[in-house]
């Protein structure tokens, strides 16, 4: 197979069209056999759901070349279950785990000329989604929905390696409790926009949320979940209801325990003790950048620094990154399931 032309190690993180989509419709209350197409856009009612009151939930995931030269993707089955769930609240139709599998395999290999070759740093990002696509006009769930998995190969988040960022604790809430936060939909990211924006403009890289309730405990951020080092060199991972459940941040959970011997403690995790300088690393979690290293978090004004600056990433936190996409990329031999094998690169 021939790789398209593509200069992989200059890739940003955008958006490209490329061959072969895979979509699928749910009509009369089942969804049907679903197929490669080439067209990437879409036709609908200006009456559509999705236009009108939001039914849109989405996952995002990579699929990549590990060293020996295979196409895989990296715990799939954890997408199909969190979109099921996400489906569930936003009262569309689940699309059924294994055929949410087998879209991405479809779809990748399909792509595979699109798929970087090892060692550029560059993946291909796995982007399904789903939408009410019949009319609506009373305020109800949609009839129709299209699932549609398309792919777009992007570049290394960090190029040059990660250096730590700063983030800022935000005025603004992410989640009600008992609302949303929980699952992947567009919604959640609508309004988190002008928040995130403003956030910029600051010259912060993200929003850190509190949970709206209190104000008190550690939420996470717009699109990544918070990981902190304590004292001791151990992993405490914040809990709450409306916490969006990372897949990296899950396997980050599992490789600190079982391959680095680390203690993982999941609990409540207040601001005050942040700001008491109880932890000395800290990372965002996410598919994009596995982990993002922080530097500091800027509460109105009161800089938390972690120790290890903006300059350098911190040792736990490092480790952690080491391993995990040394088991992504196949150097370290993975946990049973954790890499599924798509095709030859
Ligand atoms: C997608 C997402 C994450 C990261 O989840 P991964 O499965 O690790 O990619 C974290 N927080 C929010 C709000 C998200 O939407």
């Amino acid at each position: 197979m021939e790789k398209k032309n593509i200069d992989w190690s200059n890739l940003g993180f955008g958006y490209m069209v490329t061959d072969k989509r895979y979509v699928s419709m749910y009509k009369d209350g089942a969804w049907d056999d679903g197929a490669l197409i080439e067209d990437d856009k879409i036709v609908m009612s200006e009456d559509a759901g999705v236009l009108h009151y939001s039914q849109s939930i989405f996952e995002g995931l990579k699929a990549y070349t590990t060293e020996d030269g295979r196409i895989v993707c990296f715990r799939p089955d954890l997408n199909a279950e969190r979109m099921i769930n996400s489906a569930l609240r936003m009262e569309m139709p689940p699309f059924p785990a294994e055929r949410f599998i087998d879209s991405v395999v479809q779809t990748v290999r399909a792509n595979a000329a699109w798929v970087p070759p090892y060692g550029t740093g560059a993946t291909l990002y796995v982007r399904p989604l789903m939408f009410g696509i019949s009319p609506v006009i009373g305020v109800k769930p949609a009839e129709e929905y299209m699932y549609r998995v398309f792919v777009t190969p992007v570049g290394p988040y960090f190029k040059g390696g990660a250096t730590p960022i700063a983030i800022k604790v935000s005025d603004y809430d992410r989640a009600a409790p008992r609302g949303t936060g929980h699952i992947k939909a567009g919604l959640n990211y609508a309004m988190s926009l002008l928040p995130v924006m403003e956030a910029h403009r600051e010259g912060f890289a993200e929003n850190l949320y509190l949970d709206p309730a209190t104000r008190t405990k550690i939420e996470e951020t717009g699109g990544a979940n918070v990981i902190f080092v304590d004292e001791d060199g151990n992993l405490v991972i914040p809990t709450s209801e409306s916490i969006l459940p990372s897949i990296t941040r899950r396997s980050i959970h599992y490789v600190a325990e079982h391959y680095l011997g680390l203690k993982v403690t999941e609990r409540v995790v207040t601001l005050k003790e942040v700001e008491d300088g109880h932890f000395r690393e800290a990372g965002l979690c996410g598919t994009a950048a596995v982990i993002s290293p922080l530097g500091c978090i800027n509460d109105h004004g009161k800089e938390i620094m972690f120790s290890n600056g903006m300059e350098k990433v911190g040792p736990v936190i490092q480790k952690l990154y080491d391993t995990l996409t040394g088991i992504q990329a196949g150097r370290i031999e993975a946990p049973e399931g954790w890499i599924v094998e798509i095709c030859k690169g």
